[in-house]
């Protein structure tokens, strides 16, 4: 049965004080930087990066309502995105390579980013959405508590590459509304060729079950918009390089049959692609459909019902 919609889980959390908390735990973060996989171990707060590229300062490179996104998150107004610069990826292919690779943006205080975020729900759309926010977890949450108090209330989606570490999910637990990982790889040699991420598929795994076990499955409210849940995003890569197969197994006997999966066909070489012959074409209709066939196979029935 359909849950009924509810409030967004951050508003509890920062009722109880529990908000101030988990900002205070991910700064810390910071002082040694283990936010993600690559546990580069910086200290950001200090001004030093890491892989990627990011001191303590937030930077921003869009802020708008994007009707690109998934049917359930653009409903009727759009979903309010906020495209972080930079990334904790190296994917060669990457189709935003000017904002995740070059570095296009420019510097945000959490006063600036809380504002975008309440400019976006001024414009009615149905959730605030950050793409890429790995690297910066920290800084959204400590933007998130002044935008609760200056009366925020739309669902939070993190959109992010899938190269996650559980523990700093975990300090997401009653702040993000819908996690929106990739999936990208199932395969640990093209995660390693293309992404420069050999151990991808298993943090992914690890990442994906806490974001599925705070979450659940998608829930939509009566007009088919999402306010709560997973929503998984995997990319079909030519040559079955993304190992799709292996991905497609795993949402099925690891997550649930009942997940919400954007199979998502539009690969076209970008960036760095043409450098190896086997990613430099667009993915065929065939090998989109084989995808597709092999999670209906596994019983998955939500997110691709476009074939
Ligand atoms: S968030 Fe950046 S600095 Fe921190 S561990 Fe990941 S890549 Fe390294």
């Amino acid at each position: 049965m359909e849950k009924a919609k509810q409030a967004p889980v951050y508003l509890e959390t920062y009722e109880s004080g529990e908000l101030e908390e988990r900002i205070e735990k991910l700064e810390a973060i910071l002082n040694e930087c283990k936010l993600c996989p690559r546990e580069c171990g910086v200290n950001r707060n200090k001004g030093e990066k890491g892989y990627c590229k990011s001191d303590n300062y937030m930077m921003v490179s869009n802020v708008q309502p994007h009707f690109g996104e998934e049917d359930v998150l653009v409903g009727t107004h759009g979903s309010g995105t906020i495209f972080l610069t930079n990334c904790n990826l190296g994917c060669v292919y990457c189709q935003n390579y000017d904002i995740s690779h070059l570095g296009y943006g420019q510097k945000m205080t959490e006063e600036e980013f809380a504002l975008s975020m309440l400019g976006l729900q001024k414009r009615e759309c149905h959730n605030v959405n950050f793409v890429t926010p790995t690297h910066f977890t920290p800084q959204i949450v400590k933007a998130l508590k002044i935008a609760v108090e200056k009366g925020l209330h739309v669902p939070l989606v993190y959109n992010c590459g899938g190269y996650e570490s559980k523990s700093t999910i975990e300090l997401l637990d009653g702040i993000v509304d819908i996690y929106m990982p990739d999936i990208k790889y199932g395969d640990v040699e093209s995660a390693k060729k293309y992404s420069n991420a050999p151990d991808y598929f298993d943090r992914c795994k690890e990442a994906v079950k806490e974001m599925h076990r705070q979450v659940g499955d998608l829930k939509v409210d009566e007009n088919g918009v999402a306010w709560s849940g997973l929503l998984i995003r995997h990319l079909v890569l030519p040559n079955g390089l993304a190992g799709s197969a292996d991905v497609l197994k795993f949402i099925a006997t690891g997550i649930s049959k009942d997940s919400y999966v954007n199979i998502m066909l539009q690969y076209r070489p970008m960036y760095k692609a043409y450098e190896h012959k086997e990613l430099n074409r667009g993915l065929r209709m065939s090998e989109y459909r084989e995808a597709i066939a092999i999670a209906k196979e596994w019983g998955l029935h939500r997110g691709f019902e476009r074939i």
